[in-house]
């Protein structure tokens, strides 16, 4: 079972598809803590993310690793584990630039589709968040999400995670709000596989949903496909 989940930024994204991957015992892929590892190379090493030609220089010296167990996701950068750094502002800021260069999409889809046909063998199927996992990535994978919600309410969420992590000055929801819709106007208007809905993904707005019923409602999609014995 293929499992793309697509979405703008503070949608839920990970928590449903750490939790579907977990019911399931497959393997989870979160790529945008790949474009994060990517733009913690770039800021750490000096390089001026909003000059895409300098980062398309650098781009294959990032050795990536992933951890992709939904309970426990990991990621590394040769052998700094960037797990927590990768959530800091000064990254957050910088990724939109980096994730819009077309050297960085060829290198981390590549990379994804790999472990995708990796995790498929060893486990059994894979759940793979992004912003182009449909469109892009697993163009074939039988069940396509698209997770929204308003932006207050997806602003709402990351303060809280980021006021529980102790990170990013605490949460403040206005500035979370105003980098989140920046982020998503950067993501959805670039030219090299923008954020978008693509024919065959199912919306799911979760703006008034819980948790819960925003997994139940993914996985009876994915129910429906294992039911009807299509993968
Ligand atoms: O999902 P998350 O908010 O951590 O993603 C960080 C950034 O990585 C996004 O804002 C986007 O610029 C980039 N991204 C992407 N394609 C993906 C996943 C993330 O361009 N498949």
């Amino acid at each position: 079972m293929r499992v793309a989940v697509d979405g703008p930024s503070g949608s839920g994204k990970s928590s449903v598809s750490k939790a579907l991957a977990t019911k399931h015992g497959w393997g989870y892929v979160d790529t945008g803590a790949m474009y994060r590892a990517c733009a913690w190379f770039m800021v750490n090493n000096g390089v001026d993310v909003a000059d895409h030609g300098a980062v398309a220089a650098r781009i294959d010296e990032v050795d990536l690793s992933l951890g992709t167990d939904p309970a426990h996701p990991t990621i590394s950068v040769g052998d700094v584990d960037v797990s927590s750094a990768i959530r800091e502002v000064e990254v957050t800021d910088a990724v939109s630039s980096v994730s819009a260069v077309p050297e960085v999409r060829t290198r981390m889809v590549a990379v994804q589709r790999a472990l995708a046909d990796q995790l498929q063998n060893e486990r059994g199927g894979v759940i793979m968040e992004g912003r182009d996992i449909g469109s892009a990535v697993l163009t074939e994978a039988p069940v396509k999400i698209f997770l929204t919600a308003d932006v207050e309410a997806r602003a709402a969420r990351r303060a809280a995670e980021d006021a529980e992590a102790g990170r990013n000055g605490g949460g403040d929801v206005g500035s979370t709000e105003q980098r989140l819709a920046a982020r998503d106007q950067a993501d959805s208007s670039r030219a090299a596989s923008p954020l978008r809905q693509v024919d065959g993904a199912v919306e799911i707005d979760a703006t008034f949903m819980t948790l819960d019923e925003v997994v139940a409602a993914a996985d009876s999609l994915v129910q429906a496909q294992l039911d009807a014995g299509r993968v």
